[in-house]
């Protein structure tokens, strides 16, 4: 990877300002991406958190739905947050009808888990390899079911009734997270995602 890569943020759907925000102020040269010429220029891709069912659909309709595929597949380094966490799973709980994924991570996500909007709720979760606690925003969100072999569980929900879920996964250089790093003004979770492209 050059040292100087281009990180995209999926741009069809979600909150994708914010990851700009984010990464702009670590410095990554960004791009927000909405067509296929757009990935094409792309080292890495961040997808945002929103609502996978529309992102779904709306990939299909821009015809990014198989290059995204094809370049998870072929080993671009992916960041999924909450909805984005959905589409980089490669099963599904809960689904909307004929809802698909991009896939890549070794994962079985359940939507909606934490319930509807009312369940929404922040808290302090450990993240693997992180001094400090990361204060973590959760919106209708999906937690981790079931991770297969080579998935590294990066943290899980310490109090509560969500006690022991699975809120943040690594597989190669694929990472996602139920909650909103890039609504929380803390940008280490990015900065760990971006110190993976350049190794990778
Ligand atoms: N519930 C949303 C979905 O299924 C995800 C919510 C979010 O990204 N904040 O896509």
């Amino acid at each position: 990877m050059s040292t100087n890569p281009t990180i995209g943020v999926f741009a069809l759907q979600g909150d994708v300002r914010e990851h700009l925000r984010v990464l702009t102020d670590l410095g990554v040269n960004t791009l927000p991406v909405r067509r296929a010429a757009e990935l094409d220029r792309c080292d890495a891709l961040i997808l945002p958190g929103g609502e996978s069912t529309t992102m779904y659909k709306l990939a299909r309709i821009f015809d990014l739905f198989e290059p995204l595929r094809e370049r998870i597949r072929s080993g671009m380094p992916a960041f999924g947050t909450c909805a984005g966490m959905i589409m980089l799973a490669d099963r599904i709980e809960d689904g909307a009808k004929d809802q698909e994924t991009l896939g890549g991570l070794d994962i079985t996500v359940r939507r909606n888990a934490f319930g509807r909007q009312v369940a929404s709720f922040e808290g302090d979760i450990d993240f693997d390899g992180f001094a400090q606690p990361v204060h973590a925003v959760f919106i209708r969100a999906p937690w981790v079911e079931a991770v297969g072999t080579g998935v590294q569980i990066l943290a899980t929900v310490k109090v509560g009734e969500a006690s022991g879920r699975i809120v943040a996964v690594q597989q190669g250089s694929l990472v996602a997270t139920s909650f909103h790093p890039e609504i929380e003004g803390d940008n280490r979770i990015h900065r760990y995602f971006v110190d993976l492209v350049l190794k990778s």
